[in-house]
């Protein structure tokens, strides 16, 4: 189709914001229609009234490498949205011994940082690092647990950042899926691996200044208003019908359909999307005092805001404002335990690595059932590319066959292609780099 006058953005999370936003800095006009009170979607933070502090709904890790959620946030006007440590670090501890160690990249593409002692990981043999070549090389259907050397590297970095990254476990991860994330931060040298977080919240950096950014290019957004049914007529959609109200297309109106993975083929039915999911468990404990130094975690010396936790339940551990926060990955297997049994769990992990000696604060667990699609061979297999049989129909979302897992990254990257797939057809990629 010829490039649109009026485009409908269905679903308000990081990848309809990001099409959104490049649509609207473009010129496009942009209606966004949300089902959810607020946009973000899985990115999104809110004031937790017990806790009674503003908490991310999880943990949200990116890399510096990260170059499309950069761009995201430098469109949108974001200010000063990130923090992190100066330098890449990714401070430690093992657990019971209470080991601790920072793996440091060196900052050009020569990775130096494996031959010195203060920045590898402690106890990997050089030989083991070939791994990372091997996961970039990864062919379709390999596992992530296939091309590990069993040994400290794998068991004290690759296994904790592939559940990391894929939310899925290494014996079913497809290895393509983190040799993509390797061959973009890793591999770029310790440049692009510096670890970001939202300063504030996730909203407060990634969704309001995108909702303010199209509130200032004439663009609407509508929350609480989920759509029911698309209508399509000689291969074109027609009619978006939501509850309560109808939206009808023109000639030259497109949708980008930016809702969740298990919602997309309840509104177009054939769509083989990913089926299987993955949850994560993230805990909140409400803390007051100021943190102690000397972990490698949140002292003055170059702390990083965040420590891998080896060997407990929790797996990573990040001092956001006034709490810390667990994040549990890969969780199907710990998502039915009782809350209260899990803070308590965990709770005596967070003390080993804050160097805390306080009883349990007020605390809460939120548990995402369908965190991220398994980021297995077969559920790769089933992503979609962003192109759809009607053609003024572009798919967006995590899910979407990106090249890359479930990220924030991903779904950014989706949002842009839909973007450009409407806006420049011709040039704009047809498919994923990576469906099977
Ligand atoms: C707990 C947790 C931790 C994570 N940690 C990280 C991390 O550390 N680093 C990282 O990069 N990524 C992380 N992720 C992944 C990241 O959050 C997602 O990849 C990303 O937010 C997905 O964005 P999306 O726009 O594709 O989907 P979504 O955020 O799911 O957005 C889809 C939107 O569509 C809306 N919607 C659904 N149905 C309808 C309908 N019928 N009509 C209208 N709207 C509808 C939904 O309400 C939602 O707002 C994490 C995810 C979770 C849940």
């Amino acid at each position: 189709m010829n490039r649109p006058l009026h485009v409908h953005v269905v679903g308000a999370g990081l990848a309809g914001l990001a099409a959104a936003t490049a649509l609207a800095s473009r010129g496009v006009r942009v209606s966004v229609y949300e089902a959810g009170p607020a946009a973000g979607g899985r990115a999104r933070s809110y004031l937790d009234r017990e806790l009674g502090v503003v908490i991310d709904n999880g943990n949200h890790l990116l890399l510096s490498g990260n170059r499309a959620a950069m761009a995201y946030l430098a469109r949108i006007g974001a200010r000063d949205p990130l923090t992190g440590p100066a330098q890449p670090r990714f401070p430690f501890i093992e657990l019971p011994s209470g080991r601790r160690w920072t793996v440091a990249p060196n900052a050009g593409r020569i990775p130096w940082w494996v031959l010195v002692p203060s920045r590898r990981v402690p106890g990997a043999r050089l030989y083991e690092y070939l791994a990372l070549r091997r996961l970039m090389r990864a062919g379709p259907g390999e596992t992530v647990a296939s091309l590990l050397a069993p040994g400290a590297l794998a068991r004290r970095l690759l296994e904790p950042l592939a559940i990391a990254a894929l939310n899925t476990m290494p014996a079913e991860a497809e290895a393509r899926l983190l040799g993509a994330v390797v061959a973009e931060t890793l591999a770029q040298g310790g440049a692009a691996c510096r670890p970001l977080v939202a300063r504030e919240g996730l909203s407060e950096s990634f969704v309001h200044p995108a909702r303010d950014f199209l509130a200032s290019h004439g663009g609407e957004l509508r929350t609480g208003t989920r759509l029911a049914a698309i209508e399509t007529a000689a291969g074109r959609v027609t009619l978006l019908r939501f509850a309560g109200a109808d939206v009808a297309l023109g000639p030259d109106e497109a949708v980008v359909l930016a809702v969740p993975a298990a919602v997309a083929p309840t509104l177009l039915p054939g769509l083989t999307a990913p089926d299987a999911f993955e949850a994560i468990v993230n805990l909140h404990y409400r803390v007051t005092a100021d943190l102690p130094g000397g972990t490698g975690f949140n002292g003055p010396a170059g702390g990083a805001g965040f420590i891998g936790i080896i060997g407990g339940t929790a797996e990573w551990l990040f001092a956001r404002p006034h709490v810390l926060s667990v994040t549990i990955s890969a969780a199907n297997r710990v998502v039915d335990r009782d809350a209260g049994d899990l803070a308590r769990t965990v709770w005596p992990e967070v003390t080993a690595a804050a160097g805390l000696t306080t009883p349990m604060p007020a605390w809460r667990v939120v548990k995402e059932r369908r965190a991220t699609f398994a980021a297995t061979a077969a559920q790769n297999a089933r992503r979609p590319g962003p192109r759809t049989a009607f053609a003024n129909l572009i798919l967006a979302g995590d899910w979407t066959a990106t090249g890359l897992p479930a990220t924030i990254e991903g779904a950014i990257r989706s949002g842009d292609r839909a973007a450009a797939a409407l806006l420049d057809p011709d040039t704009a990629p047809q498919t994923g780099p990576n469906p099977a």
